[in-house]
């Protein structure tokens, strides 16, 4: 695998100021996404700590998780679960609920789509506050799967999701940090 270090993923990363609502800075991977190189590099450094490791199934949460989690589940040649927002899949589930600046919201899994001692590496775009990757986590270890790790292209690290998810035990491997929200 050509695992491009020193890739420079961040300039393909567009920042679009007060969406979804004033204040917050979005960062938007479609640019990244687009970009044959940048989209390659990123899929490789996602999956180049765990070239060497068990893993039986890769999770992504919808939606960025399922494109940046389906590439990596075909890179590393494991299995991909989704973890989607409540109502969307269609057999029976296990949902957790994870607290929003507004209200909750809830995500879920199948409830057979992964066995005990299952070894799981979880994927999403972007962590920021923790709350949606934490949900997830619960999810995983609820079917009584093990949690590898977790793998974001983007971290903020001042929101503190990712020393969430290490003081809950979790590994946090992430490419890219940007300082503020
Ligand atoms: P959180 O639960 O606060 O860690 O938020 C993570 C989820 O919200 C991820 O699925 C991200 O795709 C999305 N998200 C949160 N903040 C941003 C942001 N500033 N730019 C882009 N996506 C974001």
């Amino acid at each position: 695998m050509d695992t491009r270090q020193g890739f420079d993923l961040k300039r393909h990363i567009r920042t679009i100021p007060d969406y979804p609502k004033p204040g917050i800075l979005f960062r938007d991977i479609t640019t990244l996404l687009s970009n044959p190189e940048a989209f390659r590099a990123a899929v490789d450094e996602l999956c180049s700590p765990f070239q060497k490791v068990r893993i039986d199934h890769v999770a992504g949460i919808e939606a960025r998780g399922f494109i940046v989690g389906g590439a990596v589940a075909h890179v590393l040649g494991r299995g991909f679960i989704p973890i989607r927002k409540k109502g969307k899949l269609p057999h029976k589930v296990i949902g957790q609920e994870y607290a929003l600046e507004y209200g909750v919201d809830r995500i879920e899994i199948h409830e057979d789509a992964l066995a005990k001692g299952e070894r799981v590496l979880l994927i999403d775009d972007l962590i920021a506050t923790g709350g949606t990757a934490l949900a997830a986590v619960e999810l995983i270890q609820r079917l009584g799967a093990e949690l590898v790790a977790a793998a974001f292209v983007i971290d903020l690290p001042d929101l503190g999701g990712a020393d969430k998810l290490r003081q809950a035990g979790v590994k946090v491997h992430s490419l890219v940090g940007f300082a503020g929200h």
